[in-house]
């Protein structure tokens, strides 16, 4: 399975032009070779390549990568530099979104006669179709998040703070083995559903409000993202109205997914839909993105996105309406593009939940 990546990998070579390719976002140096910790850097030649990390990850790095040989440094900047000399190339890509200006500048000062080409967004595709390996894994992490909201849903009451909401359900997801929470979790009631990314606060919950809820969990690096929008109470005839609105957008959406739709067409179907209905103003963000090492990466999927779905691509589909000074509704799923269409991994059911 690393072999494939580590020849995706090669194939960026090719298309920029370059000798090699210097990796310091940890994210594709885990894609790329299994590392785990937190500093590192990973040189893939055409033949070749090294993996440098520090003496903290010597014994780490002997057991987790294993396609490439390892190499302790002492300075990271010299590491990486004496590495590029020993291999004798002349041009060397590196990830210009990852790289802070003064590293670059000092890499620069320090291989005189290498040129350092940027590969900057045109790299974020390495990761967007993923392999069964990792299909697994987000699979498993999105059922120990959507599992663990269902578990702590009694929690979600009036008079409950959003902040003890927002423990409780981290609470659950760790003891159901998600290492982590892949993003600080949204609990937005009421008015506060207005905003879309209204991190759990001290506010109480009270009868009669809608609350939003979006969550997710780490499994072996890999992110969930889901979002729940329950009623605490019998919900009034306009809480009705919107949810059944927001609900529909992400029905229509949820629908069309398949190899070939382009990421425009998916978002047009729930925006045009949410416009139909008089609330295309309070329908601000786009309709998803992309989800697996990181909680946010590609595709994106929006009006502004070039590109198609292709079988393996998981994204969010994740309509919303924001009313300023009454609250909001966003519904979320994260699919996986199959041959013929969809599968939905977030399981938590989307009809209205009346708590
Ligand atoms: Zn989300
Ligand atoms: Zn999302």
């Amino acid at each position: 399975m690393l072999k494939d990546r580590i020849s995706s990998a090669r194939e960026y070579l090719e298309r920029f032009g370059v000798d090699a390719m210097l990796f310091v976002d940890l994210c594709n140096i885990r894609y790329l070779c299994g590392f785990t910790g937190s500093d590192g850097a990973l040189v893939v030649t055409r033949e070749g390549g090294m993996f440098l990390s520090d003496s903290r990850y010597t014994t780490q790095a002997a057991r987790e990568v294993t396609r490439f040989p390892s190499r302790e440094y002492r300075g990271k900047l010299d590491g990486i530099a004496s590495l590029i000399k020993e291999f004798r190339v002349d041009k060397v890509g590196f990830e210009s979104e990852h790289m802070p200006v003064a590293q670059f500048r000092s890499l620069t000062d320090v291989l005189p006669g290498v040129e350092l080409v940027p590969v900057g967004t045109e790299l974020a595709t390495l990761r967007q179709v993923k392999d069964a390996q990792e299909l697994e894994l987000l699979a498993r992490t999105a059922e120990v998040a959507s599992l663990s909201l269902l578990d702590i849903c009694s929690e979600i009451r009036p008079g409950a703070k959003e902040r003890d909401v927002a423990l409780a359900l981290e609470f659950a997801m760790k003891r159901a083995g998600a290492e982590e929470k892949s993003f600080d979790f949204i609990v937005a009631s009421g008015v506060r559903g207005a905003l879309p990314h209204g991190k759990a606060s001290d506010k109480t919950i009270e009868a009669g409000e809608l609350v939003t809820l979006d969550f997710g969990g780490v499994y072996q690096g890999y992110c969930s993202d889901e979002t729940v929008t329950v009623a605490v109470g019998t919900p009034n005839e306009r809480q009705r109205e919107i949810y059944g609105i927001v609900k529909e957008a992400h029905d229509l959406a949820l629908a069309a997914v398949r190899p070939g739709v382009t990421f425009r067409e998916l978002d047009a179907i729930a925006r045009e839909f949410i416009s139909a209905q008089g609330y295309g103003e309070y329908f601000g963000h786009g309709l998803g993105h992309g989800v697996g090492l990181e909680v946010h990466e590609q595709p994106v999927v929006s009006f502004r996105s070039a590109g198609e779905a292709e079988a393996g691509m998981v994204f969010t589909i994740e309509p919303g309406i924001y009313i300023p000074g009454w609250g909001g509704v966003r519904i979320e799923d994260t699919v996986v593009v199959t041959p013929d269409g969809f599968r939905t991994l977030t399981k938590v059911p989307k009809a209205l939940m009346v708590l």
